[in-house]
């Protein structure tokens, strides 16, 4: 039986994704070694990175002046990072949900953190308008996609100051305009790649402005320097991005990407609105593309199916790799559970 993969991450990847990371996994490009056993630093593994960050700046468009890193250590890594490297004294965040409160939970360990807004009093249903960024804040910091709420901010804001993004759950969703990032950073395990590395892309003139001293591996500066090979890198996640930025640019780029999203939202959202039994918990104006997040409306909850603690009821996460094929199967199942309740 054929599964669709709804998971929220680790996540789907295409197939041909997964068959050329294993087949490296086997063996490394006819070098007779395996992926995993080839050191970070063989002449057949440099052009992996290389061209891994090359796909990135044509995929997203980069400016020039920004970095492209590979470490590991997860989204969580970078929330303690940022403000190690950029908080000097006051830090500007947007609390959108668990990712978001966590980000601003590590700032508060290196200086003065404003809340600039919160959905919390909504469960983070919603995402704030008509907030002010404070324009003596070193960075102001924001979580695009919030991947347990199933909301998203599908602009770029302007900012005063420089505006670090995480983008975990919806990196090369859509088409973003970098210059106005001072960082975008992420987990690759929910729309680029298999669990193990984090992407950062870092406008480097912001570097090396904070006074205190950091350690050699959390600080920026460090694998920005070696081409995120100071240390061994996550190799096989690596390997694993690149074939997948090679197969999002082969489909059309993240314009394409963009595309099948909102065809993916709205047959899914189109479907929990028609349904009797459903209702989507973010606000329509806030829902996200990536991480569709509904309920069984209250008459029909002794059915008793259990979802999210936090949200409660369905989640069905559409990253890039989910087909249209996959979103008309779910909505097939959401039409014949209603017909039997
Ligand atoms: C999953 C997720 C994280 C945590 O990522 P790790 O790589 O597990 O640390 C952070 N932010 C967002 C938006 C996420 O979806």
């Amino acid at each position: 039986m054929k599964k669709y993969n709804f998971n929220a991450g680790p996540s789907i990847l295409p197939k041909e994704v997964m068959e050329a990371t294993a087949a490296a996994c086997l063996e490394f490009e006819g070098s007779g070694l395996s992926l995993m056993e080839t050191s970070h630093r063989a002449k057949n593994f440099q052009p992996v990175v290389d061209e891994a960050v090359a796909l990135f700046k044509e995929l997203l468009n980069i400016p020039e002046g920004y970095a492209v890193i590979f470490l590991g250590g997860g989204a969580s890594l970078e929330f303690c990072m940022v403000p190690y490297n950029f908080l000097e004294k006051k830090a500007a965040y947007l609390n959108t949900g668990v990712w978001a409160t966590k980000a601003e939970k590590e700032a508060k360990l290196f200086g003065e953190v404003v809340e600039v807004a919160s959905s919390k009093d909504k469960n983070f249903t919603y995402i704030p308008k008509n907030f002010t960024i404070p324009t003596d804040a070193d960075y102001f910091h924001i979580t695009t996609n919030n991947t347990i709420y199933g909301t998203e901010i599908l602009k770029d804001y302007d900012s005063p100051v420089p505006m670090i993004a995480d983008m975990s759950s919806d990196i090369f969703s859509r088409p973003i305009d970098v210059s106005k990032y001072g960082m975008i950073y992420g987990g690759a395990q929910k729309n680029l790649s298999m669990a193990g590395v984090t992407f950062c892309i870092i406008k480097e003139d912001l570097l090396g402005k904070v006074s205190r001293p950091i350690p050699t591996m959390l600080d920026y500066r460090t694998h920005v320097n070696k081409g995120s090979m100071f240390n061994t890198p996550p190799t096989v996640p690596i390997y694993c991005a690149l074939q997948n930025l090679k197969w999002i640019k082969k489909q059309g780029g993240v314009e394409a990407m963009e595309k099948l999203a909102i065809k993916r939202a709205e047959i899914v959202y189109g479907e929990i609105d028609r349904n009797k039994l459903f209702v989507g918990t973010a606000e329509e104006d806030s829902r996200s593309r990536m991480n569709i997040t509904f309920v069984l409306k209250p008459e029909y909850q002794e059915v008793g199916v259990k979802g999210h603690r936090d949200v409660g009821g369905f989640r069905a996460s559409c990253y890039n790799a989910m087909t249209i094929e996959g979103c008309e199967a779910l909505v097939a199942c959401m039409k014949e559970f209603e017909a039997k309740h």
